[in-house]
């Protein structure tokens, strides 16, 4: 991984993007890419999308949601503590003695979420799986009006947003769903370049940074509307099974630095999936098999079903603790899966049939 790859990816990682407050990641993502690409533009549901390639040959839309799971002020009471709706899917114990940042207008405020001590918490109380409405925020503040001359209701919260390394080229954090993906569609694009070299690529490649998938898919499908993409292929974080509690049984074996995970089952074409296999087996690029048997959960689902249908594919990055401050991934599997995105670019060609069964 280069060192300026790798510094924009922690600077994603650093950079709050909850669901429909992605402006800063985007602005982040425009900067880093725009030299490598021919066309970069926003559009009016906030997706980013980087274009390169031929404009007369299939269209590929690689996929990467830069939406995190966050929270909303919606109340700040009398004495200044701040109260707060969820965006995305939380398990409230996850937040509990969490640090936290509210991202106003005029920058961030610090802040810290968690409930009264154990000393003070009755019998019954410590039993009980705790709520977010005995939950509330505190900035510090000594009164409502100190709270609102910085914090207006509508303003987005995260997780403080720090990157911890661990052994093995292992780091955690929070948002790593999927900043670990939008970072491989986004390095995609800059690698597919270089591979295809001179000569320049037979696709015509859309690298998007799609908003708004933690609250229902929404960015993929409208992105997807305005590029009418042959061939997408969405990239997203899945649960990694390698650490204790995790049933193998039932989530298959999948592990951190075992490569890109390609996923088969009906939301995914039997040809682009044959392909994804084929080009890392050719390129040395460890890869793990994962399947699916309904609709996935992720932009894979949409992309799918756009228009009379787009031949999508699904590769996901290994993730613990999905959903939590501390998700951990391998640096090495998003390097690989940029690779294998790449190769895929390179060689998508304008006669290439994924019509499941071929043409009769
Ligand atoms: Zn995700």
């Amino acid at each position: 991984m280069q060192d300026n790859a790798r510094a924009f990816f922690e600077q994603a990682i650093a950079t709050p993007s909850p669901s429909g407050y992605e402006e800063r990641i985007q602005k982040l993502i425009r900067d880093y890419i725009t030299p490598h690409a021919d066309r970069v533009r926003i559009d009016v549901h906030g997706n980013l999308i980087a274009e390169i390639g031929n404009a007369d040959g299939p269209r590929l839309m690689l996929a990467g949601h830069c939406d995190q799971i966050g929270m909303l002020v919606s109340h700040i009471d009398e004495n200044g503590f701040v109260y707060a709706q969820t965006i995305g899917g939380w398990d409230p114990q996850q937040l509990i003695g969490q640090a936290m940042s509210i991202w106003t207008d005029s920058g961030e405020v610090p802040a810290v979420i968690s409930r009264k001590p154990i000393h003070l918490l009755n019998q019954d109380e410590r039993k009980k799986v705790v709520g977010l409405d005995e939950m509330w925020l505190d900035v510090g503040a000594s009164c409502d009006k100190q709270a609102r001359e910085k914090i207006r209701i509508g303003d987005p919260i995260t997780l403080d947003l720090q990157l911890r390394p661990l052994m093995n080229s292992l780091v955690s954090g929070p948002g790593m769903d999927n900043k670990t993906g939008m970072w491989t569609v986004i390095e995609a694009l800059r690698r597919a370049k270089a591979l295809a070299g001179a000569g320049g690529l037979g696709c015509h490649l859309h690298s998007v940074s799609t908003v708004q998938e933690e609250i229902g898919l929404r960015g993929a499908k409208t992105a997807a509307g305005g590029i009418h993409p042959d061939v997408a292929i969405a990239v997203d974080v899945t649960h990694a099974s390698d650490c204790p509690t995790i049933d193998k049984n039932k989530q298959g074996d999948l592990r951190l630095g075992g490569g890109p995970v390609i996923f088969r089952g009906p939301n995914i074409n039997p040809k682009v999936a044959a392909r994804l296999i084929e080009l890392a087996e050719t390129n040395n690029i460890p890869y793990q098999l994962a399947a699916i048997g309904r609709a996935t959960p992720n932009d894979a689902n949409v992309l799918q079903l756009h228009g009379a249908g787009v031949a999508t594919g699904l590769v996901a990055i290994p993730n613990r603790y999905m959903h939590s401050a501390v998700e951990a991934i391998s640096l090495d599997d998003i390097d690989h899966v940029a690779q294998l995105l790449a190769h895929f670019a390179a060689a998508l060609k304008s006669d290439d049939d994924f019509t499941p069964g071929g043409q009769i």
